[in-house]
């Protein structure tokens, strides 16, 4: 058994480090977060450095990178911003998505514009009355010669909004059949005609934005069919797994920040003439703290380790998930009660991580769902 990571993964992670310190210092990510603003700057730095062609094979034009490479990538981003961090998993999930599900001539197409930063994915599953009912999405694409078009709405589309984004947008291709079978996958840009976004005001996540997408007649070619007419529940159901992963990953990085932001908080302050952190019960909060980040990374790593050696990983995947997000929300809790007063005040970053935390146990599908899914898994499952 071996915990380590290969020289050139250290590199990797060294790397992502310091593009991280000079391009994203606290006060620009302050600054983005006051005003709702996203990092364009600090994305082409990433497409610049390689970051997105990390997970493509060579013959694509990437660089070959594993699964694990990629959790090193979105657990050192997230460090210093989980809201940054979705900007980059985001393409990278639904790009995998192309990868695994698109035809030769879709990968050739989309594959080098994600890369290059030319394009941005976002994905469109969840719907004002479909939310983890994925299958009761109502968003429907009538096919019109070769082309389809489409109407409907989406809602908590995660960078919909940013500049070049591209939508893997999940519709109903036939209403007759079990959802399963009736539902597709159209790859929309957000500015064709009959495209209305409207960001959403939310806890958190405020620079890559959350957004309501609503379809008016929006006529879409069939060359953005990805993986064929009504195989949309096996791309849904493959690109999930991915984001789920990475948002392990996520959560991780995230989670190691809030306990870094309190341990050293505690060591600062002083009450009653000592740190706080001497106080038992707050050196044990820390100690707790940092022992619960550490299982969820170990469920992670164990997750994405599978996934590089091409095994089947859909429960470590999904206990990682769960746990890596229950654990960002509850260590964020627990960071701000460490920090009394100054943990709520807007002046310190650990409001923001508070903030960003809250989604996690919710996007990409609930804990309760993740639950549903493992006691599933485990024969558990309600007739
Ligand atoms: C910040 C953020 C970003 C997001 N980004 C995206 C995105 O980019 N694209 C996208 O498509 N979606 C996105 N989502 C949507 C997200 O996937 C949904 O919010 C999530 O799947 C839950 O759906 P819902 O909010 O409608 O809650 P509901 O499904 O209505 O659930 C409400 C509550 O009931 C529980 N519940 C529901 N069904 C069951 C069940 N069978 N058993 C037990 N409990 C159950 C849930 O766990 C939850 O606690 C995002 C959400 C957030 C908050």
């Amino acid at each position: 058994m071996d915990f380590g990571f290969s020289d050139e993964q250290n590199l990797l992670r060294e790397s992502v480090i310091k593009l991280m310190e000079r391009h994203a210092g606290p006060e620009m990510i302050r600054r983005h977060d006051r005003a709702q603003t996203f990092p364009y700057e600090l994305y082409d730095a990433w497409v610049e450095a390689g970051l997105l062609r990390l997970p493509f094979p060579e013959e694509y034009g990437g660089l070959g990178g594993s699964a694990v490479d990629l959790a090193i990538v979105v657990q050192e981003i997230s460090r210093y911003s989980a809201d940054f961090a979705m900007a980059f998993g985001g393409s990278v999930f639904c790009g995998l998505n192309i990868l695994r599900k698109g035809t030769e001539a879709q990968k050739a197409h989309w594959l080098p514009r994600v890369m290059s930063g030319d394009v941005k994915l976002a994905i469109g599953i969840s719907e004002p009355d479909a939310g983890s009912d994925v299958g009761a999405l109502k968003t429907y694409a009538q096919r019109d010669g070769d082309s389809f078009v489409v109407n409907g709405q989406k809602l908590w589309t995660t960078g919909a909004g940013l500049k070049n984004s591209v939508i893997s947008v999940y519709v109903k291709t036939d209403r007759t059949v079990h959802y399963r079978k009736g539902m597709s996958m159209l790859l929309i840009d957000n500015n064709t005609p009959g495209v209305e976004l409207r960001k959403l005001e939310m806890l958190g996540r405020r620079c890559i934005g959350t957004y309501e997408v609503f379809f008016r007649d929006v006529r879409v070619s069939e060359d953005r069919l990805v993986g064929g007419e009504g195989g949309g529940w096996d791309c849904l159901m493959s690109g999930l797994q991915s984001e789920r992963a990475v948002s392990a990953a996520g959560s991780c990085g995230a989670a190691q920040a809030i306990v870094d932001l309190a341990a050293s908080y505690a060591r600062e302050r002083k009450q009653f003439g000592q740190m706080i952190g001497g106080f038992q019960a707050i050196g044990h909060m820390i100690a707790d703290m940092q022992t619960e980040v550490d299982a969820a990374r170990m469920l992670m790593w164990r997750a994405v380790w599978l996934v590089s050696h091409e095994q089947d990983a859909l429960r470590e995947i999904t206990m990682a998930k769960l746990f890596a997000a229950e654990t960002y929300a509850k260590v964020a809790n627990m960071g701000v009660q460490i920090m009394g007063g100054y943990g709520l005040n807007a002046e310190f970053d650990m409001q923001r991580y508070f903030r960003d935390a809250r989604s996690a146990t919710i996007a990409a599908g609930t804990s309760q769902t993740q639950r549903n899914l493992i006691a599933g898994l485990m024969g558990l499952k309600a007739k």
